[in-house]
């Protein structure tokens, strides 16, 4: 009984760390340094210049450390202590890289991105600075935790610790919140994306925020559209309609020399019989957001309030009897085209986008050959301007603008050479689109053709110092939300009212309801006043 006791005793003693001292140095360390992109951008504001302005600062710096210490004090136990500090100082280091070295924020829809990355996407983001920033801000600390001892004790005065310490946090937290409220409120309504730059709360609450979404989503396939969905009467000797939609990525309208850019960034498609619509929005800043909303016959406010997940513009070209086929060089269609025929046209890695074209003839004649003489809808999903990379974009022959920025970290690079780079990716892009509408010319004989092309979202290349995309829509610069939208042939239609569709205000709501009318198809969900050539179409 008695060496037992003993025994017992000799082991209670506290002979290393208590897991909440370890919680209010982790909150410390991760609110001062992995945060350094926020407290950038707070210091270079002209309201925080004044000493008013710095008390501000560090008063928001002591709220983030009593954040993290509340959420800390409920895993302040031996077990669980250390791997919840290590998550932490991951999550927060990584942040720290994304927004550090291209000025993005992270919501939502940039974790949904990340979530959906494929391999090749991260080995482009791969960099020394990525593992200069984890080694500094998470490795260091991981080293110091993994070395320290934990206190054994008993777990009720564990328990009553964390509960004081949880209250306190929280009280600091709301009197810090009242003592700083004017300037709090002011700087977060003047600068709201300064929110989405406390790390790691903001990659934590868009986990939060994603888990909510899709557990509030109803399960099951997609609802169906287009039930009523048919052909419409064609006049007797006009052949079946091949539409071939090019979705682009990553490609702003305003370094299309189509659209006034000042370098010859077009120069074959400046040749050819087409029309740029210049004014096109985009309905979302990343490729996640872009591209379900754009095959939405919803639009995008109606995409963004719905509670269930729809068909789309392939299920229902599908249904009314076309066929349909999605080529891809990117990383894949996020679930557009599961119902439809699909194929990758990349069988390695990073392939230009002109490898969709090969073999296209095969790829289209081994469709149904029913549904093909009623008309075929071909979509490709380019690489296009997809960076930081820009310059693995361009083939050797295809790269005018030179010196190219060859780093993955942009804001190392000279900003004329980070431009070379993503124009000559606008001239691939060019030269992509001049084979597809030479493939299209030799398909002439059995189909009206037509290409239409679009990009998903834009890109900011150092404006405002922001690299990248996917800001949240409302804070985005118009950089990353104008896009280019290209029409083949221009003519043989009704040419002049095609033409002066030219700077009609249009965007990625258009997209559907263009595509139908182009290829003839009749269905409820049509709308003609969002067809952007449905006025020039001869009743
Ligand atoms: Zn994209």
């Amino acid at each position: 009984m008695n060496s037992r006791r003993t025994f017992a005793e000799g082991h209670t003693a506290p002979t290393g760390w208590n897991p909440l001292t370890l919680a209010v140095l982790a909150s410390a360390w991760i609110a001062a340094l992995p945060n350094w992109p926020l407290w950038h951008a707070l210091l270079v504001l002209p309201e925080t210049a004044s000493l008013r302005g710095s008390l501000f600062v560090t008063g928001f710096g002591l709220m983030i450390a009593a954040m993290l210490l509340a959420l800390l004090a409920l895993f302040a136990w031996r077990i669980t202590i250390k791997p919840v500090i290590a998550l932490l100082l991951l999550a927060a280091a990584f942040g720290e890289h994304f927004m550090g070295s291209y000025g993005v924020v992270i919501d939502t829809t940039m974790m949904v991105n990340v979530l959906q990355t494929d391999p090749r996407e991260v080995r482009d983001l791969l960099s020394w600075r990525l593992l200069a920033s984890v080694a500094l801000l998470a490795g260091v600390p991981l080293l110091l935790l993994w070395r320290a001892p934990i206190a054994r004790g008993r777990w009720w005065p564990q328990a009553g610790r964390n509960v004081v310490a949880l209250l306190a946090a929280l009280l600091v937290l709301a009197a810090l919140v009242l003592a700083l409220f004017a300037d709090l409120s002011t700087t977060m309504r003047n600068h709201r994306s300064m929110r989405y730059l406390i790390n790691p709360v903001n990659s934590l609450y868009a986990l939060v925020d994603l888990a909510a979404q899709s557990s509030a989503k109803p399960a099951g396939p997609p609802l169906p559209i287009g039930l009523d969905a048919h052909i419409a009467p064609r006049a007797a000797g006009v052949l079946p309609p091949l539409l071939l939609l090019v979705i682009g990525e990553t490609a702003r309208a305003d370094h299309f020399s189509l659209n006034g850019y000042a370098r010859p960034t077009n120069p074959e498609l400046t040749a050819q019989d087409l029309l740029s619509f210049r004014d096109v929005m985009s309905c979302g800043t990343n490729t996640a957001s872009s591209l379900p909303c754009m095959f939405s016959h919803l639009g995008k406010s109606g995409y963004e309030a719905r509670d269930r997940d729809h068909e789309n513009l392939l299920d229902l070209v599908q249904r009314a009897g076309m066929a349909v086929l999605w080529i891809d060089n990117q990383a894949g269609c996020k679930g557009l085209c599961d119902r439809v025929p699909h194929v990758d046209a990349c069988a390695g890695d990073d392939c230009m986008d002109d490898t969709m074209l090969q073999g296209i003839d095969a790829r289209v004649d081994a469709l149904p050959a029913a549904a093909r003489a009623r008309g075929v809808l071909l979509v490709l999903h380019q690489m296009g301007s997809h960076g930081p990379a820009y310059f693995k974009r361009s083939p050797p022959q295809r790269k005018p603008f030179v010196p190219e920025c060859k780093t993955s970290v942009l804001q190392q690079c000279d900003r004329a050479a980070l431009i070379n780079g993503y124009d000559n990716s606008i001239v691939t892009t060019d030269h992509v689109l001049a084979q597809a509408i030479a493939w299209l010319k030799r398909r002439q004989s059995n189909y009206d053709t037509t290409l239409l092309y679009v990009s998903d979202h834009g890109e900011s290349l150092g404006e405002h110092s922001l690299y990248l995309h996917g800001l949240p829509y409302g804070l985005a610069p118009i950089e990353q939300r104008h896009v280019p939208m290209l029409l083949w042939p221009a003519t043989g239609r009704n040419a002049s009212c095609v033409r002066a569709q030219q700077n009609t205000a249009l965007s990625h709501d258009n997209l559907f309801h263009t595509s139908l009318g182009v290829l003839g198809i009749a269905a409820s969900e049509y709308i003609p006043k969002l067809d952007a050539l449905a006025s020039c179409r001869a009743p």
